[in-house]
């Protein structure tokens, strides 16, 4: 009898489950509107040409493939921190800002919700109603056991419930752990305003509720990376302390190679050394050292003025895309008169679009057109291309007669 007999299989993840459906799938027009990843207007990954230029320069230059420090390399961490929180040069000298290099976006919030959960005896987190499907599996693998919500999505107006979200963290208990999208919020693209987010810091600050920036799509909202870090850097200058995960994956096409950072803020100096020991047990225990190349990658464009031009210009090029197809979307689902109202699709931001199709609208499209999308009818403005957008907006007005 086998040791594993009794070993319960889990359910499949939605979004890799559709993927492998839609590579299945030969129908001829297939539309895949799941992934959360950048594609050209070919429908095509993007390999972004700077960063071939500075994967070159980076085995180049390599000599050895000894181990990393713990920590990561400095030269990465300390600039994916700055690209973060802008200039901090004199906090990061002092000590009470550093960076952890981590396994991308998911690795960062990992390590540090481990750490919320062992070293500041933290238990609870809230996230937004809806959120990024790992958040929750993510916090509960390490170490917290109240896993509560903040209303952000209003259905009926397809808008940002305020009310809801200032609500819920006014009643959250004193020492939880908040997660905010730092900007383009996965899955609805809708980011609060400045003066939102000043109320988010204001109920925070009073609550005494911990701050982790989840910052996965810098650059990806506005096309500038200055103004998608406005959130993050106003809680900086409101003297909190908090953790932000980063991700390079989407902004720098770097999915499989696991380029992310987790800053640290403290506001002050004196604890630093005992909090990067225990970050060190975290980390050695988990994984023991991170990966080289792609933090190196990045590392050498965000250090090199002129490959870090080309990317910022990238980035403009990439968003620019997504907001034409934003355009495009909502220009032809109203000539079509489609049934309801469409404003959100460009009032929204980033990759994604909750579209406020049901289930049952997205079964239907799936069957009938071969369009996939998530079941909550969140769909990648990516996925969309001049080819495919009539077919698209026709199957929609289609789906909802
Ligand atoms: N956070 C959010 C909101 C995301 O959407 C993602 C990826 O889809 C991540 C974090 C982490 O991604 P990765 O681990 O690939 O960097």
């Amino acid at each position: 009898m086998s040791i594993f007999r009794d070993v319960e299989e889990a359910s499949p993840i939605e979004v890799f489950h559709l993927m492998k459906i839609f590579s299945e799938d030969d129908y001829p027009t297939k539309v895949n509107l799941t992934v959360g990843a950048y594609r050209t207007d070919e429908g095509k990954p993007y390999y972004i040409p700077v960063v071939k230029k500075a994967e070159k320069l980076v085995l180049e230059s390599t000599t050895n493939h000894e181990y990393l420090p713990i920590f990561g390399l400095e030269s990465f961490t300390k600039a994916a921190s700055q690209l973060l929180l802008g200039d901090i040069v004199q906090r990061q000298e002092e000590g009470s800002i550093f960076g952890v290099q981590s396994l991308s976006g998911s690795g960062a919030l990992r390590v540090g919700a481990e750490f919320l959960a062992k070293h500041l005896k933290c238990t609870t987190f809230y996230y937004s109603l809806p959120t990024w499907e790992n958040h929750h599996l993510i916090f509960m693998n390490s170490g917290f056991n109240d896993a509560k919500t903040y209303r952000y999505w209003n259905e009926e107006k397809r808008s940002l419930d305020c009310d809801g979200f200032f609500e819920d963290l006014s009643n959250a208990p004193e020492n939880s752990v908040i997660i905010l999208h730092g900007c383009a919020h996965n899955p609805t693209g809708l980011d609060p305003t400045k003066d939102q987010w000043k109320q988010i810091a204001e109920i925070m600050k009073e609550r005494k509720l911990i701050p982790f920036f989840d910052n996965a799509y810098q650059g990806f909202a506005s096309g500038d990376v200055e103004k998608d870090a406005w959130s993050v850097r106003y809680f900086l200058s409101q003297g909190f302390e908090f953790l932000c995960s980063q991700s390079f994956a989407k902004n720098y096409g770097l999915y499989n190679e696991r380029a992310g950072n987790l800053t640290f803020v403290l506001n002050s100096t004196d604890n630093v050394k005992a909090v990067k020991s225990q970050v060190t047990m975290i980390v050695r225990g988990m994984y023991s050292n991170p990966p080289n190349h792609g933090a190196r990658t990045v590392s050498t464009i965000l250090n090199n003025p002129e490959l870090k031009e080309e990317w910022l210009d990238t980035l403009k090029i990439m968003t620019g895309r997504i907001k034409d197809m934003r355009k495009a979307l909502r220009e032809n689902l109203e000539q079509l008169g489609t049934i309801g109202k469409w404003n959100h699709i460009t009032d929204q931001t980033g990759m994604f679009s909750y579209t406020g199709l049901s289930a049952n609208h997205v079964e239907y499209l799936r069957k009938k057109y071969h369009i996939y999308m998530l079941r909550s009818g969140r769909i990648n403005i990516c996925g969309l291309t001049n080819n495919n957008i009539n077919y698209v907006a026709e199957a929609i007005t289609d789906a909802l007669v």
